[in-house]
């Protein structure tokens, strides 16, 4: 039960992102939900979790790829009681064409904006005597594939930053910890497949069997449910011992 508890989503008005705040809402916490963006639907998106579960929900405008604004939502949200990274964003080229604009947005969003928000909840955590932070990494923290070098530095990253942060809180009820996903049909891969349709000459069908779930061993999708059940978990009590490790829900990719 996370009632009374906050809990701040990183990139959080579409896909996983979403889908743990209403998994962590349905367990009783209180949300803050993150983009860039400032439309009606981010704000309506936050009134509609609270209206279903009874929670307090409201929406941040933070841009994760400036370093002030990642700090500067953890003070708006005065409380952060779990701390999801999650925001991140996908570029697909090989190295010597890969846009350095493109490179330093990704490492920016995917790995740096995980410090800025650690390091402002850190101490928000350390007073409130309990704290949960889950980096969302990839089976790409884990492993590689060619053309996705600065998603893959920064998923392999972010890791490295959670097994810091869980040694720096290791004697406090604070854990640090990173789910790894295998493929999840959100916006970010469905952008993947026309590029990817083009490139090798296959229906989207062929795609999503022959490439994206290629090394998937289950052959389905992840779902935004599962993250958001695995999220709640590793906020439970079970999950009091577990920390600075890596939670892989990827139907096996990691196996092979
Ligand atoms: P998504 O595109 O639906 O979600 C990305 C979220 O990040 C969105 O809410 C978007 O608004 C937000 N975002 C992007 N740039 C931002 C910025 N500058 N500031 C604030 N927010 C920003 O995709 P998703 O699949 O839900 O991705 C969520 C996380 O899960 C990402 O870190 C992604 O790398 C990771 N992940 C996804 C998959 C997958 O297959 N979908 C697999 C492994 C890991």
């Amino acid at each position: 039960d996370l009632s009374g508890k906050t809990a701040v989503i990183t990139g959080s008005n579409s896909g996983i992102g979403l889908g743990i705040a209403r998994q962590l809402a349905q367990a009783g916490a209180n949300i803050v939900l993150n983009s860039f963006t400032d439309n009606e639907e981010d704000n309506a998106l936050a009134a509609e979790i609270a209206k279903s579960t009874g929670v307090t929900a409201r929406y941040i405008k933070a841009d994760m790829s400036k370093g002030n604004e990642c700090r500067d939502l953890i003070e708006e949200a005065g409380v952060c009681d779990i701390l999801i990274n999650n925001a991140g964003i996908q570029h697909v080229a090989p190295i010597p064409d890969f846009p350095t604009e493109k490179w330093d947005a990704i490492i920016a969003i995917n790995l740096s904006s995980a410090f800025h928000t650690t390091a402002v909840a850190l101490p928000m955590m350390r007073k409130a005597g309990w704290g949960r932070i889950i980096n969302i990494s990839s089976a790409h923290g884990l492993t590689a594939s060619p053309y996705k070098s600065a998603y893959i530095a920064a998923k392999h990253g972010i890791i490295g930053l959670t097994k810091t942060t869980a040694l720096e809180t290791a004697q406090e009820p604070i854990t640090a910890n990173a789910i790894c996903p295998g493929y999840v049909l959100t916006p970010i891969v469905e952008k993947q497949i026309p590029d990817t349709m083009k490139e090798y000459n296959m229906s989207r069908e062929e795609v999503i069997e022959n490439v994206m779930l290629k090394r998937q061993p289950s052959k389905e999708f992840a779902t935004v449910e599962q993250l958001g059940g695995t999220a709640a978990f590793l906020c439970s009590a079970a999950g009091d011992q577990i920390t600075g490790t890596t939670i892989s829900v990827d139907g096996g990719w990691t196996a092979l």
